[in-house]
């Protein structure tokens, strides 16, 4: 199988052949040339697997050039209990993603027990196998350039640290993430990860691996790469959870389910898609965003209207903070009929900064066909919603999860069990969580202790050159 581009300007390329680059040389995103369906005896057969086997059936479709023994041993690698059950210390549980029963019809999606206690764990872990796999084959190596301002960073650094061929240099900003997390990232002492702290804000880190990324001869000669939340194999592997989830509430095929998804750059809702789109019976998708409520515009209004970093402010639910939704573009080229052009045309107007208005090219009413919902969650709902999961359910919530509950209930049907998203662990926020339950949330064991734990980084001012500087001094370690 094949993969396109959004843009409809680069040549189709294979699974390994995307699988280290970020987006097409035509500026695109890729994509399934047509997608891998599962046929009702298919899903049926699904139903009995665990959520290995189920990864390895749904991957072998995507990633069809990979050997399938190869495969299996990359999934049977990453899925296990030991990578996978940080969040949940009772020692005998060994589920990958369990589904929490929170009251009839109503469930919560546990994605957030791997090493950095987020979703993100859930794809980057896979992620770090299939590179060195990769690149071990091709006899390459790679140097990762990342900005984050939380979650990102650390679960790409867990997910690379100590695997051959691959350096990690992940930029974070002195101010704005919780110190739980800076521990997170900055403890790691493996010799391939490396933090730089720059002296400024998060859009400054991710505009100096903008500059370095465009100095296309040191990209070139440092062999430059990424991770980011466009990565074609992130959003294959969060496809996976969702027909997991899909098996485990409902007891027949003919059911359907609806999900909602606490949503930033639509990478994780963008995997739903997907897996509706090769068969799974999804009744509705439901958006839920926070402040920066550019997706709910869209689903409201028709308009996709990017923010400035000016306008995209910092709230409670800090990894939803973003002023583009960077995978919305492979809802679109669906949406659009997969007419290149018109994806063209619409993100000639967002490249330059702008806009678009769908109902003006005729195309708002296919949003209703995609059976999406959306909704937004503001500080006070959060922290609402937080308290009422708390007390009626027994169950701590983190502030992202939290917009999810708050925007999937909105949507919720008579008959149609809802799964929210669990896309951290409270534990990553300590600040809300105390703020709403007047009590500090538990920690997993084994990081009681983690702010106390011996950090290694670097800081530096904001300036592409001493990051250069920085990746030329370690590309060859
Ligand atoms: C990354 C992240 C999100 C947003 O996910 P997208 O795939 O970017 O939409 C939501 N919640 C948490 C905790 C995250 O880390």
């Amino acid at each position: 199988m094949n993969y396109i581009s959004t843009r409809g300007n680069a040549p189709a390329q294979t699974f390994s052949q995307i699988l280290l680059g970020g987006l097409a040389p035509d500026g695109g995103l890729y994509l399934p040339e047509t997608y891998p369906r599962f046929s009702a005896d298919d899903l049926a057969v699904m139903r009995g697997m665990d959520y290995r086997e189920l990864a390895l059936t749904v991957l072998a479709r995507l990633a069809d050039d990979i050997p399938v023994a190869d495969l299996k041993a990359l999934i049977d690698r990453t899925y296990t209990a030991a990578t996978y059950c940080h969040g949940r210390p009772d020692s005998d549980f060994d589920q990958i993603a369990p589904v929490r029963r929170l009251e009839d019809g109503l469930y919560l999606l546990e994605l957030s027990n791997g090493p950095t206690l987020a979703f993100k764990d859930m794809a980057m872990q896979l992620l770090g196998n299939l590179f060195e796999y990769a690149l071990e084959k091709a006899g390459q190596d790679i140097n990762i350039l990342g900005a984050t301002s939380g979650d990102t960073g650390s679960a790409a650094e867990y997910a690379m640290r100590g695997k051959k061929n691959v350096r990690v240099f992940m930029l974070s900003p002195l101010e704005g993430m919780t110190r739980f997390q800076q521990a997170q990232m900055y403890s790691l002492q493996d010799a391939n990860i490396h933090n730089l702290v720059l002296r400024g804000v998060f859009d400054d880190c991710q505009d100096i691996v903008k500059a370095v990324s465009n100095d296309l001869e040191f990209k070139g000669r440092y062999r430059i790469g990424a991770v980011n939340s466009i990565n074609w194999a992130r959003v294959a592997a969060q496809t996976i959870y969702y027909f997991n989830a899909y098996f485990a509430v409902t007891t027949a095929n003919d059911q359907t389910v609806a999900f909602s998804v606490p949503s930033g750059n639509f990478g994780n809702i963008c995997a739903g898609h997907i897996a509706r789109q090769m068969g799974l019976p999804v009744h509705k998708l439901i958006v839920a965003s926070n402040e920066n409520d550019v997706l709910d515009e869209f689903f409201q209004t028709g308009v996709y209207r990017p923010r400035s970093a000016a306008e995209t402010t910092h709230t409670s639910s800090p990894s939803m903070d973003i002023s583009k939704a960077s995978n919305f573009e492979r809802f679109m080229f669906d949406l659009t009929g997969r007419d290149a052009a018109k994806v063209r045309e619409l993100w000639g107007a967002v490249d330059q900064g702008g806009a678009f208005d769908l109902k003006r090219h005729g195309l708002f009413e296919r949003v209703t066909e995609y059976a999406m919902a959306s909704g937004k969650s503001r500080h006070a709902d959060r922290m609402a919603t937080i308290r009422m999961a708390w007390q009626r359910f027994g169950v701590m919530i983190d502030p992202h999860t939290a917009d999810g509950l708050k925007v999937g209930l909105e949507h919720r049907e008579a008959g149609i069990p809802l799964v929210c998203l669990e896309t951290a662990l409270p534990a990553k926020f300590e600040d809300a969580i105390v703020e709403a339950l007047g009590r500090k949330p538990e920690r997993p064991a084994g990081l009681a202790d983690l702010e106390s734990l011996a950090q290694r980084y670097e800081v530096l001012n904001v300036d592409a050159e001493a990051v250069k500087a920085v990746i030329a001094a370690h590309a060859n370690d």
